[in-house]
């Protein structure tokens, strides 16, 4: 019985039936955090769960909802530096926003916690000229940021990935391959082997959309998640100049 159906079963209204499960899981809560959860809720009610359904049998991706979910915050809800547009919440304040939004649709806001995570890896370990060429328009959500970590030959065995980034001059040339990337978008966060074997052998960089040498796999088919795409990035020969756009050294 799917969640709609139990809601008509037992005479609930889902808006209700929801909101009273939040209230259960707001125990503990501070009142700001009540508040913002209550706000959250309302904007995945009115504006995410009546198109839902739609989104996922339409394969659409809703570009629109994204942006007034930024205009609430919700681009760079994990960024510690307002300065660059973030909203400067905590962990546990990110999570009860994603969670909360799940209630009204959960593949889209599973691509809205993979670009706050992109964002606030450029916020975190990246230079001031970064923060500040990436960090606003991901905020705002006029640009998407994609978490490139898995490979076809590492999952859940991140730490094995095998796409490397070899110095040459000022530039890092980038080679390997990406599988299962969410949200096909501007800027892509590139996990890679700059060093030897296992995780301290591994640097991130950033990669544009119009990079030479970068280029992308059609949709993957899956079950359900169809509101957010998921390709294969495939990186040949890619230069990226290592001051630009290394955020390396932290993120080991
Ligand atoms: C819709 C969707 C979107 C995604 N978006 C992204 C994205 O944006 N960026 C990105 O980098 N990745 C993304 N992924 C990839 C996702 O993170 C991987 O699928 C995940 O890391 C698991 O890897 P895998 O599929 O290769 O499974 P595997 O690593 O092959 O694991 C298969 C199963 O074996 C289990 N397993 C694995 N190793 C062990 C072990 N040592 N002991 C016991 N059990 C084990 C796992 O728990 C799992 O149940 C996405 C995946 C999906 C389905």
């Amino acid at each position: 019985m799917n969640l709609v159906k139990f809601t008509q079963y037992f005479n609930l209204h889902l808006h209700d039936y929801i909101l009273n499960s939040l209230r259960a899981a707001a125990r503990g809560l501070s009142d700001e955090q009540k508040a913002f959860q209550k706000m959250t809720f309302d904007f995945a009610a009115n504006e995410r769960f009546p198109h839902m359904a739609d989104w996922d049998e339409k394969e659409i991706f809703p570009v629109e909802t994204m942006g007034k979910a930024a205009q609430l915050g919700f681009g760079g809800g994990s960024m510690d530096s307002r300065r660059w547009g973030g909203s400067g919440l905590s962990r546990l304040d990110t999570s009860l926003i994603f969670e909360t939004l799940s209630t009204g649709c959960v593949s889209t806001t599973a691509y809205l916690s993979i670009h706050n995570m992109c964002n606030w890896m450029i916020d975190t370990f990246g230079n001031t000229e970064q923060r500040e060429k990436y960090c606003p328009e991901l905020c705002t959500m006029d640009k998407f940021a994609s978490y490139c970590l898995t490979e076809p030959g590492s999952g859940s065995d991140a730490a094995s990935l095998l796409t490397n980034a070899k110095l040459e001059g000022d530039h890092y040339v980038l080679n390997g391959s990406k599988a299962f990337i969410s949200g096909g978008g501007d800027t892509y966060i590139v996990m890679c082997r700059t060093r030897g074997k296992g995780p301290k052998g591994i640097s991130c960089v950033v990669v544009e959309k119009d990079t030479p040498g970068i280029s992308f796999s059609n949709k993957e088919k899956k079950v359900g998640w169809n509101s957010q795409p998921t390709r294969a990035v495939i990186l040949e020969d890619t230069c990226v100049s290592v001051d630009e756009d290394k955020t390396g050294d932290h993120a080991d």
